[in-house]
């Protein structure tokens, strides 16, 4: 493995996921269920919701682009209001101002609120090297600072305790009368704690969600009610706040209010919505004279510092990639929405400071690539934390991106002899092993079919296994694909050719890699099914589709492989063809990412003639075919078939993304089969990533979830049916019966 100076290992970052699995993963999991379901309730609850998010990421948008005029239209409306502004270029410039504040004003004690960017800009470290005594105030961040553990959460950092843990925590460290234990408790016990420290802290420190540049008014949108009481009781307030979190006014702040809480927790709005004007004109209370009035009325002394923080974000402002990510209002829903996230949490999903699917763009922007380059691979483009991010940003394509840029960074010196002839791709050398065998595949398959059956033979002897174990970073427990001599191709162009009695539609079918090479009798099925549709089906030489070289990060592999499969299938779209699809990834790519990999507007006329093949199927059958010609369970029962008449059916996360996933489901229900849908969203193999041995503990604890679904007693007995190769392989690790593609299912030649 070609690592990055100071990265783990392989062998580290296994026994690194494997140990998080255990211990973390199980709360994590609990934890983040319940916020899933309230966001998918919400959002279909709210009808306004594309149109606060189109507003959202349009706000965004604008301040970003407006970002220096903003940064000094804040300095004059915060300095008019009474308060300071500081624009730190760095962490440590941060750092410096807050202490030199602290240290003007002979301050003792420090109560913070949540805030990340003091995370990433370690600000208490700083704080307590100066002598100061520094109190976090959020219930979460409390227990970790009790913990001295780090932030596993983006918005929740400590999603990754249990109320059992935290009450173990709670009365090792503290001198209790009574041991804690119910949440009540804990938290009472917290309240009390921490106030004492509130009323004797001479600096409030918080961060922002929000400020508005045209009245300095700073939002914070909260859970809990520390944050005020941190910013107004002591008479100084230091507010850090990364820059981005400049709106223009506060007339821009419904959109995010709408969604904050929606999307990160499922809430219809956060408990606790605090706009401030500091410095605020409240007086001052003393808690140290209990006996008098409780506010000293002549006291209202107050000072605010406001210090903005650089660290990278005007670079990643000047970045076409890592733009977007300033765009981030923070609410957690990509992490919560994420596979992997759910299994392992932030620990694993996340670098120096942020966690989760944004998480690589941050820590490249504000830590470097290295950072980023620890975690980045757990995403696995399966792009279910677009639907959930609130403004709508395109965090696979970041992601992406950044596993690019961290390829081209990698040790040039490296050697890749094992994969040398099947690696003929755009990318410099030194690259991954296991990334450039994965992001080739095409290649490995062809060689696989041309020399099968010798291929598979070859491919289960044990010291092989190994050696692509140690070598390529190839699982050895995972089965790898098996090559069909015959290609699917190759069926076609020999088999007499069929013409449809009464054409409706012509048709390119497309042959991606794996059913061309491994997966040939669904691609056999979907001719059959379409030519007893009456359409006239064409299977022409294109290339695969760039899905595989673009998981690896390998883009110009992948824009190449674009350009190749647009020139293969320009003339048939011009011509009038449809593109049938059976791999929901390749869909994914010819009307997503080929936006990106194709010049100009090259990529709308393939991106607006595909169509998944069930949804294909289902656009017939709207239109006036008959359904008898599929194959129904009656037609099953009398040739006494292998495949039932009940269905256990698990989409394929792409496939979901783009709303496709009624359509099987509606297909197979017509044709009179009894359908059960998993609502797992992700089976855990994601292309190559199940098949990475540091990664297969984790595939498999994902896919666990959907192996309890299908064996359970409604589902035990179901023919297993899925659309994507990836789910197909790992149902078929998971499960001790077969799984099929729904269109061979529906084949009337079977
Ligand atoms: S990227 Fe989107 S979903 Fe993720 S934390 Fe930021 S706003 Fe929320």
């Amino acid at each position: 493995m070609t690592d990055q100076p100071n990265q783990l290992t392989r062998r580290e970052k296994t026994a690194k996921i494997r140990h998080l699995l255990e211990t973390e993963g199980e709360t994590v999991h609990e934890t983040v269920t319940p916020f899933n379901e309230g966001r998918y309730r919400r959002y279909a609850e709210m009808d306004d919701l594309e149109e606060y998010r189109a507003e959202a990421r349009r706000i965004q948008k604008d301040a970003i682009d407006r970002l220096p005029e903003l940064i000094e239209q804040v300095r004059d409306t915060v300095t008019e209001n009474g308060g300071s502004v500081y624009l730190a270029e760095d962490a440590a410039d941060a750092r410096r101002h807050v202490t030199e504040i602290a240290e003007s004003k002979g301050a003792e004690r420090v109560v913070k609120a949540k805030s990340m960017t003091t995370e990433e800009i370690e600000l208490n470290d700083a704080l307590e090297a100066a002598d100061l005594d520094v109190w976090e105030t959020d219930l979460a961040e409390f227990v970790l600072q009790i913990a001295e553990e780090e932030p596993s959460h983006i918005a929740s950092p400590a999603i990754h305790k249990s109320r059992e843990e935290i009450a173990a925590l709670f009365n090792a460290h503290f001198d209790l009368d009574e041991p804690l234990q119910t949440p009540e408790e804990l938290t009472s016990f917290a309240r009390e704690y921490l106030l004492d420290r509130i009323t004797t802290a001479d600096i409030g420190v918080s961060g922002a969600n929000f400020i508005a540049a045209d009245t300095g008014t700073l939002a914070l949108i909260t859970n809990e009610g520390n944050a005020r009481k941190c910013l107004v009781t002591p008479d100084t307030h230091v507010a850090v706040a990364g820059v981005e979190k400049l709106i223009p006014t506060i007339a821009d702040l419904p959109p995010f209010l709408n969604l904050i809480g929606p999307a990160g927790a499922g809430q219809d709005i956060t408990a606790y919505v605090s706009l401030f004007r500091p410095p605020v004109d409240s007086p001052v209370a003393d808690f140290s004279e209990p006996n008098e009035p409780a506010f000293d009325v002549g006291n209202s002394d107050r000072s605010f510092h406001l210090v903005l923080v650089d660290n990278g974000r005007m670079a990643m402002r000047e970045d076409e990639a890592l733009r977007e990510t300033l765009y981030c209002i923070r609410c957690g829903a990509c992490a919560n929405s994420c596979a992997n996230f759910q299994q392992v949490g932030g620990h694993a999903f996340g670098g120096e400071t942020y966690s989760g699917g944004i998480a690589t763009g941050w820590e490249a922007g504000v830590h470097g690539e290295e950072s980023a380059a620890e975690f980045n691979d757990l995403c696995t483009g399966c792009s279910r934390c677009v639907d959930a991010c609130p403004v709508n940003i395109d965090i696979p394509w970041i992601n992406t991106v950044v596993r690019d840029r961290i390829n081209h960074g990698a040790d040039t010196s490296a050697f890749d002899h094992l994969v040398d002839g099947l690696t003929p791709d755009d990318e410099p050398t030194g690259i991954d092993r296991s990334k450039r065998l994965f992001g080739n595949f095409e290649t490995l398959a062809k060689w696989g079919s041309r020399t099968a059956p010798l291929s598979n033979t070859i491919a289960d002897v044990s010291v092989l296994r190994s050696a692509l174990d140690r070598v390529a970073g190839v699982e050895r427990e995972r089965e790898l694909p098996r090559f069909q001599r015959e290609t699917f191709r190759a069926w076609f162009e020999a088999r007499d050719a069929v013409e449809p009695s009464d054409t409706v539609r012509e048709a390119v079918l497309y042959p991606d890699v794996y059913t061309n090479h491994v997966q040939v009798d669904r691609g056999k099925a979907a001719v059959r099914v379409l030519e007893a549709l009456d359409v006239d089906v064409t299977v022409p030489d294109v290339p695969s589709s760039g899905r595989a070289p673009l998981s690896q990060g390998m883009i110009d592999t992948a824009s190449s492989h674009a350009r190749g499969v647009h020139a293969a299938l320009a003339p048939d779209i011009g011509d009038g063809r449809d593109v049938v699809v059976i791999e929901p990834s390749d869909l994914a790519m010819f009307q997503g990412e080929y936006e990106r990999l194709l010049p100009g507007d090259a990529h709308e006329p393939l991106a607006e003639n595909s169509y998944e093949l069930l949804e294909y199927v289902f656009g017939l059958l709207e239109n006036g075919a008959e359904t008898s010609a599929l194959c129904g369970p009656d037609d099953r029962i009398a040739a006494r078939g292998d495949i039932g008449t009940e269905i256990a059916y698990h989409s394929h996360c792409q496939q979901r993304t783009l709303g496709l996933e009624g359509h099987t489901v509606a297909v197979l229900e017509r044709a009179g089969y009894d359908v059960v849908t998993s609502d797992v969203e992700c089976c855990g193999m994601a292309g190559s990533f199940g098949y990475k041995s540091e990664y297969y503990d984790l595939s498999m604890a994902v896919g666990d979830v959907l192996r309890e679904q299908f064996t359970e007693p409604e589902t035990e007995d179901r023919t297993v049916v899925a659309s994507g190769t990836s789910c197909l392989d790992q149902l078929d690790s998971l499960l001790e019966r077969p799984s099929r593609h729904p269109i061979q299912v529906l084949d009337p030649g079977r």
